[in-house]
């Protein structure tokens, strides 16, 4: 972190359009709305609030950058990586720029904007650059006088649909396996946090994009459904809550996590560092590098954890630490920690998206399997143990599409990320993230002589 430069408090937001076939617009119903800086709950600036009618422009102009005659579709697959890599390049040449975009807007801490989610796109676009022209079919030995193969062929229009907690890393999940598989994409940011996608969205145009190949409607929700239920669009990828994704009903991944489960023996010793740790954190500026934790995202997230927060303390929760809220400017909630949490409290089951720890005590293996089985999510987990025996039951057992060893929210572009149950269909990053973006092909060629 020491190379971190110095943030820029008060980034000047250059891109607030719509961003259709390269060129920025006005959204067609000439509205806007404000995207708020967390931090001060002050407006950052006014952004094109797009709708039905600019999803219909900007798939028009995907499709049309899909035409199989188009220059998207007629490139060498290897030249569509050195697209993505100057993407990669163009980032990392305006970091600290987006990375104070990115505090300004969603109010996480400078320290990982610049070092976690500005980086991490980086290697995202960086690795499915270089997929670009790996991601090959097999040809197969077939009965009869005839060729048999198969090729990996873009699935065509995709529309991606995206949340407000990791904007600009969410954006280069979406969009570098669609790009680098040869797809066209009609991509919506989070109302919360529009603008770190749409300065991105200048920098694919920079880097040489063709037109149409990268299109961005900032908007809400009415936006969203109408890239959903588009006819034009033949793939939809979702990351936000389940209540969204099961209207959408197609690759959809949440970021739910495991409430905190730990062993009898250690936990009044682990609550008492835990309460410790709390009282240390340190919560405020986002833009001061000692800043640990920044605001809730808005006003309505503020409320829904703090309803929480009192609905854990009515069903007998005990609140160990924390709990209010931190003066009253902005959204800051304190780190706040919750013992003697039951299964079936409401706490436990279902996910606050903030501050609040929930732990839970365990007695046997066996039993924290079954009771952190007993959910209907299934994102991620994590075990912290030395012994070889229980991190092997407990990686094998644990229904989650992910499960870290000793280390925590360890999330990597080479391996596939997803979720189990409802906390997902499909897998995004690593070689698996690009099925969903790909479809086979089969060709079969009469041969006039075989040889087998
Ligand atoms: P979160 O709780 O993470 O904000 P949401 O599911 O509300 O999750 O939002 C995630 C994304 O889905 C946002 O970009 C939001 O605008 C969009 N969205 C909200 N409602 C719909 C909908 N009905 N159809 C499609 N997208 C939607």
């Amino acid at each position: 972190m020491s190379a971190a430069p110095k943030p820029i408090p008060q980034p000047e937001v250059k891109l607030t359009g719509v961003f259709i076939n390269n060129k920025w617009q006005e959204s067609s119903s000439g509205e806007t709305f404000e995207t708020i800086n967390p931090t001060t709950g002050q407006v950052i600036t006014r952004v094109a609030k797009g709708n039905a009618e600019d999803v219909n422009r900007a798939v028009d102009a995907a499709r049309a950058a899909f035409h199989r005659k188009s220059p998207w579709r007629t490139m060498d697959a290897s030249h569509r990586g050195r697209l993505l890599n100057r993407l990669a390049d163009l980032m990392e040449r305006d970091a600290n720029y987006i990375a104070s975009l990115e505090t300004l807007d969603n109010g996480k801490p400078f320290a990982m904007s610049y070092g976690v989610d500005v980086p991490y796109s980086v290697d995202v676009l960086r690795y499915y650059a270089g997929w670009a022209d790996k991601n090959h079919g097999k040809t197969i030995p077939v009965n009869g006088n005839f060729l048999g193969f198969t090729r990996h062929e873009a699935v065509g229009v995709c529309g991606q649909i995206i949340p407000w907690n990791f904007p600009l890393l969410m954006w280069a999940w979406k969009i570098g396996p669609a790009l680098a598989t040869g797809n066209t994409v009609v991509l919506k940011p989070a109302e919360q946090t529009p603008l770190t996608a749409l300065y991105a969205a200048e920098l694919c145009k920079e880097a040489g994009f063709p037109d149409g190949v990268v299109n961005i409607v900032p908007g809400f929700g009415d936006a969203g459904a109408a890239i959903a239920n588009h006819e034009g669009v033949d793939k939809v990828a979702f990351t936000g809550s389940t209540e969204v994704g099961k209207l959408i009903q197609q690759a959809a991944v949440l970021l739910c996590w495991y409430p905190g489960f730990v062993h009898r023996n250690i936990y009044d010793k682990f609550i008492e560092k835990s309460v410790q740790r709390a009282l240390k954190r340190v919560i405020g500026n986002p833009f001061d590098m000692k800043t640990e934790q920044g605001p809730q995202i808005d006003q309505e997230q503020l409320d829904r954890i703090m309803g929480y927060i009192e609905v854990g303390k009515k069903e007998g929760a005990n609140l160990a630490v924390g709990g209010k809220r931190v003066g009253n400017k902005g959204y800051f909630v304190e780190p706040t920690i919750f013992t003697d949490v039951d299964d079936n409290m409401t706490i436990a089951r279902e996910e606050i998206f903030g501050p609040v720890q929930q732990i839970m005590k365990f007695d046997s293996l066996d039993e924290v399997i079954d009771r952190a089985n007993d959910s209907n999510y299934g994102l991620a987990a994590a075990v912290y143990s030395n012994n070889i025996n229980t991190i092997n039951t407990i990686t094998q057992a644990l229904q989650s599409g992910v499960v870290w060893v000793n280390t925590y929210n360890t999330i990597l572009p080479q391996t596939p990320f997803g979720g189990y149950k409802m906390s997902g269909i499909g897998r995004e990053l690593g070689e698996y993230g690009l099925e969903a973006y790909t479809q086979v092909k089969t060709s079969i060629i009469a041969v006039p002589h075989k040889m087998s």
